[in-house]
């Protein structure tokens, strides 16, 4: 059964700046989480960033703003960018740092920010063709954990303490009913059929219903049996810069539980618990208990303290005794 294509992975090394990419190419979606250095991204994957997810706006995860945007001017393109409160605040005068006087020969690029503020959605949009001005555009009550949804999937959130509140995401790719290739060329269906079947059958709610096919009846229960397959979805989730804290540790296993891939920061060793308190990070032991706790299949640790230099083995090695399937 043909899974979703969905390639995942860290920007960089375990020792520099965090960031995780997820491309879509099927979908024409490249999502990236964080931006901190992403020199080391190929710079026609940065034209195609689409999507942005921002856990909070420390420097190591928002000083690429700027080589981003670089990459961007002279393609006409619409950026979605989403985390919370002071983010729309932080894109708006990382862009007004520079000088906008030619922009009527420039092809528009427009920033949408969606942040979390006290129980808010707020949405604003950022024009170059207005200088990026920052233009409020709404707001919403935010009672749902979801910030981002289209058909295929959708990206939720919890929020974080670490001594300021911070987005912790989870991606999921949503299972998808799909047909079964050589069996459905037998049913006589033509062009538009095939999509309006599709999406009957997708409808819990016409389990008891039939479908007319050339003036024949078919019951929902037979033709989804019969002619398609669920393709399992996908569960990929982004924590970092999280203080080790009853309150978080519910909240984020809440959010990742049975997630495919946990990319977890994992700062500290074990052994420098005190250190990693005080400045609002994870040990290894701590992270891979939230993985063991969320039941999370693989773990990826990344984040790594400077003060063991470029060693990752040692931090590697440590937190593999506590969650063996951990790179
Ligand atoms: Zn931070
Ligand atoms: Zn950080």
């Amino acid at each position: 059964m043909a899974l979703p294509r969905v390639k995942h992975y860290l920007v960089n090394e375990k020792y520099e700046d965090p960031g995780l990419v997820i491309e879509l190419e099927t979908l024409g979606d490249y999502i990236l989480f964080d931006v901190g250095n992403i020199n080391k991204l190929d710079r026609h994957l940065i034209k195609r960033i689409n999507k942005i997810f921002i856990t909070h706006t420390h420097m190591d995860h928002f000083i690429g703003f700027d080589h981003l945007l670089r990459n961007k001017l002279g393609k006409a393109q619409t950026v979605d960018i989403f985390g919370i409160a002071p983010l729309a605040e932080n894109v708006y005068c990382k862009l007004q740092g520079y000088t906008w006087n030619l922009v009527e020969f420039e092809p528009q690029i427009i920033f949408n920010v969606k942040q979390w503020n006290e129980g808010l959605f707020e949405h604003y949009s950022l024009d170059l063709k207005k200088k990026f001005a920052k233009d409020f555009i709404k707001e919403e009550k935010a009672d749902t954990d979801v910030i981002y949804e289209n058909e295929f999937y959708k990206v939720r959130y919890a929020i974080l303490d670490h001594k300021i509140w911070i987005m912790g995401y989870t991606f999921e790719y949503k299972d998808r009913l799909l047909f079964k290739k050589d069996k459905i060329k037998e049913l006589p269906l033509k062009g538009k059929e095939f999509g309006v079947l599709k999406e009957w059958l997708s409808n819990e709610k016409n389990r008891d219903g039939t479908f007319k096919i050339q003036g024949e009846e078919y019951s929902y229960e037979f033709l989804k049996n019969e002619y398609t397959y669920i393709q399992k979805g996908m569960k990929i989730s982004y924590i970092t810069d999280v203080i080790y804290s009853e309150e978080n540790k519910k909240k984020i296993v809440n959010l990742v539980k049975g997630s495919d891939v946990l990319y977890c920061e994992a700062p500290f060793l074990a052994e420098d618990r005190e250190q990693a308190s005080k400045v609002y990070h994870l040990t290894t032991e701590q992270t891979a208990e939230i993985a063991k706790e969320a039941d999370v299949k693989k773990l990826v640790v990344f984040h790594f303290s400077r003060r063991y230099g470029k060693q990752t083995d040692k931090i590697l090695q440590e937190i593999k005794q506590f969650f063996p399937n951990v790179e």
